[in-house]
């Protein structure tokens, strides 16, 4: 029998939280305040005992990261975040730092602790290392191919994790010191600035202010970037490779990022389980990964050594073919409530994406407010329109995500 991997999903507040379980993932990770590596999508102690009693409500799991590489002071107020994690009870801690890892092992003894991918873990002897410390899984290095991640998971004696989805960097996992050359900020403790995905120019020696561009493309050139990992295709190999995990990258992406990338994840991965013989990774769950935010897509590391195509653009900068609309709430007196996330106006088309991974179209006809009165636009934030989009299906599993195609400019 393969080991059915847990679908794991970033979470980088409640809401996407809630997206990522609804639309299919078994567990999700979540940053802890200071004590993350997405600074950004870091949240409060109030937020953390939500999300555990969230999943704990839905049957899922969550992990907390914990995953920075910590100062010297940072050890002074670790145990007492530990201690209000443990009460917490997430499912587990993501670590990278042996000093973290030993605090947490005091002061959160019960909570079974993940060594993140940021502690670059590239083979089985380290792992094992790891194991006889007291952890209970490793998330591999995405530099690692799946054969090699595949060895460290039979061999460590530890649950192993792969990454299948999301951003990369382009250099060794985190161990970048680009950001905090260039802005102080730190790629170490959460707070990468991305420089490696600006543009950048040429300067000759003596002539100084004169830059030269250098392109790449019609947008410029960015030297450093990579495009983002995509290992859908490799479904067969990613479940023989007996990973405990699939995780997908992106605590900073949008709720609609999330759900859309994990229901197809999802789907493909059913789909595989039901028939794996039969399975084909079909186009219209390759177009859905092209309708979020991406960098163009690479299988990076997974399959070997990744060649030229990894770092090469069609476009460097972020694709973005559909934005997130709304929140579906509910259908009242044959309407379909929203709460608005980027302007749409009547006669716009949007799409409901279900969790299935498949969608229906929503031509809108009449938006009205709270009072019934007629609107040509839904204009402000998460205001909540009533919408006239025709027949839906009576039983919709609400909350969902709308989505419209960006316009031309
Ligand atoms: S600058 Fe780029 S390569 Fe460096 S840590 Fe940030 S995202 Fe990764």
């Amino acid at each position: 029998m393969p080991v059915v991997p847990e679908l794991l999903a970033p979470a980088g507040d409640l809401e996407k939280l809630r997206f990522a379980y609804a639309y299919g993932a078994d567990a999700a990770y979540i940053g802890g305040g200071d004590f993350s590596l997405r600074s950004n999508a870091g949240c409060g102690l109030d937020v953390l005992a939500e999300a555990c009693s969230l999943a704990r409500r839905t049957g899922k799991k969550l992990y907390v990261a914990v995953n920075i590489y910590a100062d010297n002071h940072d050890i002074a107020v670790l145990p007492s975040y530990l201690e209000n994690l443990a009460e917490l009870q997430p499912d587990g801690l993501l670590i990278s730092d042996p000093g973290v890892f030993r605090l947490a092992q005091q002061y959160a003894p019960r909570l079974p602790i993940h060594i993140s991918t940021q502690a670059n873990n590239t083979n089985w002897l380290s792992a094992r290392f790891w194991a006889e410390q007291g952890a209970s899984r490793i998330v591999l290095a995405r530099e690692l191919s799946i054969a090699e991640g595949a060895e460290i998971a039979q061999r460590s004696g530890l649950e192993a994790e792969i990454f299948v989805h999301g951003a990369i960097c382009i250099s060794y996992s985190g161990r970048c010191l680009i950001s905090q050359f260039l802005t102080g900020r730190s790629a170490n403790r959460g707070d990468c600035s991305h420089p490696c995905r600006w543009q950048y120019v040429l300067e000759e020696e003596k002539r100084p202010g004169e830059y030269f561009p250098v392109e790449e493309d019609a947008r410029g050139s960015y030297f450093f970037n990579s495009r983002d990992l995509c290992l859908l295709a490799a479904i067969p190999q990613l479940v023989a490779g007996g990973f405990s995990a699939w995780k997908i990258e992106g605590r900073n992406k949008s709720a609609y990022y999330v759900a859309n990338v994990v229901r197809v994840y999802r789907a493909a991965l059913d789909a595989y389980l039901r028939d794996p013989d039969g399975w084909r990774c079909r186009s219209a769950w390759l177009e859905e990964l092209t309708r979020v935010s991406h960098r163009g897509y690479t299988t990076g590391f997974a399959l070997g050594l990744p060649d030229a195509d990894a770092y090469r653009y069609d476009d460097g900068s972020y694709l973005r073919s559909y934005d997130f609309t709304a929140v579906a709430l509910e259908m009242r007196d044959g309407l379909l409530w929203l709460e608005q996330r980027n302007h749409f106006a009547v006669g716009d088309v949007l799409e409901l994406l279900l969790p299935d991974a498949t969608n229906i179209v929503l031509p809108v006809k009449a938006i009205y407010d709270e009072n019934g009165c007629l609107l040509d636009a839904a204009r402000h934030p998460r205001m909540q329109v009533a919408v006239d989009c025709g027949s839906l299906p009576v039983m919709l599993p609400f909350p969902l995500i709308c989505r419209r195609a960006v316009r031309e400019s």
